[in-house]
Parts: structure tokens; C-alpha cells; sequence
């Protein structure tokens, strides 16, 4: 796991900040690392995570005093620590997670200005809405099409979404003839001042609904359920996100729904250790055979390949078969898979084995250097 950096440290506060202090850092921080207006910087999704986990324990005064007292083994999970009650399992908050508790304590529309929600002004548009999706390494490495259901607001199947009952259909607003919006024109000391409200009459909509549909009460929407497919591209890593427009909850009245967000998810591997698109095994060999060398079958995502290790290999020593890692994403090409051969002492010698080992002994310690660095690979 990478080395923690200090909550106080990440948010840019004193340690006897202020609550009110904590939340104006965090905001400053959240709004300007957003993933949504970060598309292009990989990084700022990784800060945007690191500053809602801090702010999610600072903000709390309970956690932040056990924070103040143990650091960050105050999370380790361990009895005692507060994993559990705090972020729902470890305290490691996932982007996702992050997201979900920024939504929460700020609300989007509330800092980006109407992103998705909306206001009460209008016909709703369909909010956005965010799923994620739990792939395996040789799913994420190889591509593959997965079926997700996504609970939300469907347009409702008694209307077909107008909001109108059958056998009536929504009227165009007469006031505003169906814009929504009316001008006002003022005299001002600065001169004509035209503003522009929202229609009264039909509070934005544009349209009125007379007899409004009993099954949605006029919403045009009711709660629902999609089955989508998901073709996951070769290559994806967690944190990576697919955004599929008009996928959210459907619009109030047929107005536009918001899109879907489907983030994806890449559980550990039993095997294989992910670094970038490079994944790493670890192979326990015979002392023997790295003496004498020899010929071993090392499992790869797609099937097994033979690897020569050589007369003389030291333990640790990290073989590169090249290509045999993660696709890239997006471009040509994919990492390697690095195999380290680690040296395995077997445990249940026979008295023979026992009494041929120490015939050599001697000879073989002869050989073995003092202490030294750098000994890996
Ligand atoms: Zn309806
Ligand atoms: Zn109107």
C-alpha cells in the first residue's frame, strides 16, 4: 500500500483548523480536482479522492481525534480502529466512494451550477446517474461485454412519458406559448432593463397538463430498471469511467435524460499483482533448480508459457516476458508480465536428503558472499 500523506498536510490546514476552515479547504480542493473538469489530468481524480478522505475524517470530530492521537492506524481496520463506522470496510475511500460522499455534502448543481439536477424551474432534466462496474484482472486485461442493470427513472410506461392521462396531452403554456420563459421589460436610471423569469403559469414548463397521468402524477417518470450492455474495452484499470449519454434517469415530461457514469471497478488478482499495465508473479523454485537451472511453466492471463531459468539464478532474480501483461488502453501495444523466482525451502527432508545436504554443505557455503545490498533480481 502507498505511504499515507497527512490529512492536515493534503487539505493545506494547521492542525487546530477550524471546522469551518476544513470545509473551505476541502472545497477549494474538490471543485478544482473534480474529476469532471479534469478530464485531461490523470492525477487530479487520485488528489480529488485523497482530499474527500481527509475531509471525510477531519470533518468528523470524533474521527479526527482519533486521527490527531494515532495517524493513520487509527484506520488500519484493526479492533479498535474505526474502520466499519467509518467508510463502510477500510478507510482507503475509492474514487467512487469519494464522489458519492462529495455529491452528498455539497451537491453538484450547488458548486457547478446546475450540472445534471437542475432546478425546480422547467421540466426536469434526468439526473446523472453513476454504477460500478466489478471486473476481474483478465476482464479488464482482455476486453469484455457485461450486462448491468441500472435501477433509475424510466418514462413511464401509462404516458409514454408525457405526463399528460390517456386520451389528453399536454398544452402549450398560452402565456408564454410554450418557452418557459417571459420577458419583462423596466425603465431603470441605467436605462431599459429587460429581464427574463421563468413563466408562472406554467412554472417553466412550457406545456400544462390538465389531467395529469395518475400511474407517474404527471411526472412523465416513474422508478424503473434498464439491462444495459457493457463492452469494456482491453485494458482498463480502476478509476476509468465510461459516460453514456441519455442513460440516467429519464427527464420529467420527455425532457432529456442525464447520462450514466460507469466506472469501473478491477478486483486484486489470487496471481498476478497489477503495476500499470505490467503484472508481476511470484514463482517459488528449488533452491536446486536455480543452482542447476531448468525449465518451468509459468501461468500468463491467456495460458501457460515455458521459461528457461538458467544454470547459476539467484533467488529473487525477475524474468520479463515481454507483451504478456495489460493491453494498453487506447493505443497499440501492452506491458510485460514479470515472473520472480523465489527460492523455496522445502520442509520434509528424509533422513537420506538430510545426510546428501550436508555432504554440501561446506562446499556450497564457501560460496555464499557477506552481506550486501541490492540483491533483488
Ligand atoms: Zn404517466
Ligand atoms: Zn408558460
Amino acid at each position: 500500500m502507498a505511504i499515507k500523506r497527512d490529512y492536515y498536510e493534503i487539505l493545506g490546514i494547521e492542525k487546530d483548523a477550524a471546522e469551518a476552515e476544513i470545509k473551505k479547504a476541502y472545497r477549494k480542493l474538490a471543485v478544482k480536482y473534480h474529476p469532471d473538469r479534469n478530464k485531461e489530468d490523470p492525477d487530479a481524480a487520485e488528489k480529488f479522492r485523497e482530499a474527500t478522505e481527509a475531509y471525510e475524517v477531519l470533518k468528523d470530530a470524533e474521527k479526527r481525534a482519533q486521527y490527531d492521537r494515532f495517524g493513520h492506524a487509527a484506520e488500519g481496520g484493526q479492533p479498535g480502529g474505526f474502520a466499519g463506522r467509518g467508510f463502510g470496510g477500510g478507510v482507503e475511500m475509492d474514487l467512487n466512494e469519494a464522489l458519492r460522499r462529495f455529491m452528498q455534502d455539497f451537491g453538484m448543481g450547488d458548486i457547478f451550477g446546475g450540472m445534471g439536477g437542475g432546478g425546480d424551474e422547467g421540466r426536469r432534466q434526468g439526473r446523472n446517474l453513476q454504477v460500478t462496474l466489478r471486473l476481474d484482472l483478465r476482464e479488464a486485461a482482455q476486453g469484455a461485454s457485461k450486462k448491468i442493470k441500472v435501477q433509475k427513472q424510466v418514462a413511464c410506461p401509462t404516458c409514454q412519458g408525457s405526463g399528460a392521462a390517456a386520451g389528453s396531452r399536454p398544452q402549450t403554456c398560452g402565456t408564454c406559448r410554450g418557452l418557459g420563459r417571459v420577458r419583462q421589460v423596466r425603465q431603470s436610471l441605467l436605462g431599459q432593463m429587460v429581464t427574463e423569469t421563468a413563466c408562472p403559469h406554467c412554472r417553466g414548463r412550457g406545456q400544462i397538463i390538465d389531467d395529469p397521468c395518475r400511474d407517474c402524477r404527471g411526472t412523465g417518470t416513474v422508478r424503473g430498471e434498464e439491462t444495459l450492455e457493457i463492452k469494456v474495452p482491453a485494458g482498463v484499470t480502476t478509476g476509468n469511467y465510461m459516460e453514456l449519454r441519455g442513460k440516467g434517469d429519464a427527464g420529467d415530461q420527455g425532457a432529456p435524460a442525464g447520462n450514466l457514469r460507469v466506472l469501473m471497478e478491477v478486483r486484486e488478482d489470487d496471481l498476478f499483482e497489477r503495476h500499470g499495465d505490467d503484472i508481476l508473479l511470484d514463482l517459488p523454485v528449488s533452491p536446486i533448480d536455480l543452482m542447476l537451472g531448468t525449465k518451468l511453466t509459468v501461468p500468463t492471463l491467456d495460458g501457460k508459457v515455458a521459461l528457461k531459468v538458467p544454470a547459476g539464478t539467484q533467488s529473487h532474480k525477475i524474468f520479463r516476458l515481454r507483451g504478456k501483461g495489460v493491453p494498453h488502453l487506447n493505443r497499440p501495444g501492452a506491458g510485460d508480465q514479470l515472473v520472480r523466482v523465489i527460492a523455496w525451502t522445502p520442509l520434509d527432508l528424509t533422513t537420506e536428503q538430510i545426510r546428501r545436504l550436508q555432504d554440501l554443505r561446506d562446499a556450497l557455503a564457501a560460496q555464499v558472499p557477506g552481506p550486501r545490498r541490492d540483491l533483488d533480481g
